[in-house]
């Protein structure tokens, strides 16, 4: 049975599973007729009116192969002696992003973008009505090292805790909001827009900017310049078409003018508000949290020394390179 266990010395959570089944045969089960291939339809998008579970989709949400958290198991908190386990109950979902086995973030249309934040939205409003799942990680890997390439799509991890990494993000949020009332990343925001270095583009509704402590080349955070905590809430038509477009025009900046490179795309979100756990819970973070999305590229290549990360490339280098490489995409000039 699979375990997640808490290593109390650093307070992070390990997941302990049997290896698993690795792949099957050659043939894609992300394609349109080959829908029997890969499990159940969770969710789609079909225009045409057509039956779950054949073609006609242009996004479709499929369970995981390989699932590392289950929605079947009973979730379980045991003390082991002195230690802390829980059954990973959860789940593992792919938003299969395009009929188009080729198709990349790079090379969809912005309104086929736009319908796959708008599954993004679904999935995430859908799954935090189990109150048993406290935290969903939306991640997008571009040209992983040692993966043939694939069919495109992003994977949704549902989890009964919180993602250790997103704990500690929610604590700085917070503790700088106890001390200064004000959220972190409008604050940032304000400061970066204002000395523009960093400053990638600015639409309406969002700014792109390469962080002051940026942790490698080109890596780039997404944020609304309207304060909100959650994803779902903060889409509507008009931010959901601004993202896609910003998006479609960043992967094209990418593809197109920086030599395509690997990245990961992961949406920074509130976890479910509906699982406290804790009286105090999530008290302010309505107003300490701004949700936002971050992409790191090539992580693989990260340098890092005893958990350092060593950039060798300036952020604001890094600002440049992408703001100059961007008309020449876009076509915008
Ligand atoms: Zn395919
Ligand atoms: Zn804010």
């Amino acid at each position: 049975m699979d375990e997640l266990r808490k290593d109390p010395t650093r307070g992070h959570w390990v997941l302990i599973r049997p290896a698993g089944k690795g792949s099957s045969s050659g043939d894609c089960p992300y394609c349109p007729g080959a829908e029997d291939l890969a499990g159940p339809e969770i969710a789609a998008y079909r225009k045409d009116g057509s039956p779950p579970n054949g073609p006609g989709w242009s996004v479709r949400v499929v369970p995981e192969g390989d699932a590392y958290f289950r929605i079947e198991w009973e979730l379980v908190r045991e003390g082991v002696g002195m230690f802390d386990m829980l059954t990973p109950r959860g789940a593992s979902e792919l938003v299969v992003e395009s009929p188009r086995h080729d198709d990349t973030l790079a090379t969809m249309a912005p309104e086929a973008l736009e319908a796959v934040l708008w599954m993004y939205r679904d999935r995430l409003v859908d799954l935090k009505r189990d109150s048993q799942i406290r935290d969903i990680l939306v991640s997008r890997r571009h040209r992983k090292p040692g993966v043939p390439p694939h069919h495109p799509y992003s994977r949704l991890s549902a989890i009964p805790i919180v993602f250790d990494e997103m704990r500690r993000e929610l604590r700085e949020a917070r503790e700088y909001y106890q001390y200064k009332r004000r959220c972190l990343y409008c604050d940032m925001l304000r400061q970066e827009i204002a000395a523009q270095e960093r400053v990638v583009r600015l639409t309406s509704a969002f700014a792109a900017l390469v962080p002051y402590a940026a942790r490698g080349p080109l890596e780039t955070w997404i944020l609304p310049r309207q304060h909100g905590c959650s994803f779902e809430e903060g889409l509507t038509a008009e931010t959901a078409r601004d993202l896609a477009r910003l998006l479609s025009d960043y992967f094209r900046t990418l593809a197109a003018g920086l030599g395509d490179p690997g990245y990961e795309m992961v949406l920074h979100t509130a976890p479910n508000l509906r699982s406290r756990i804790l009286q105090g819970d999530w008290a302010t973070i309505r107003d300490d949290y701004h949700w936002h999305l971050e992409v790191v590229v090539q992580p693989e290549h990260a340098n890092r020394v005893g958990g350092i990360f060593v950039n060798e490339t300036a952020p604001e280098v890094s600002a440049g390179r992408l703001r100059d490489a961007w008309p020449r995409v876009s076509g915008e000039g």
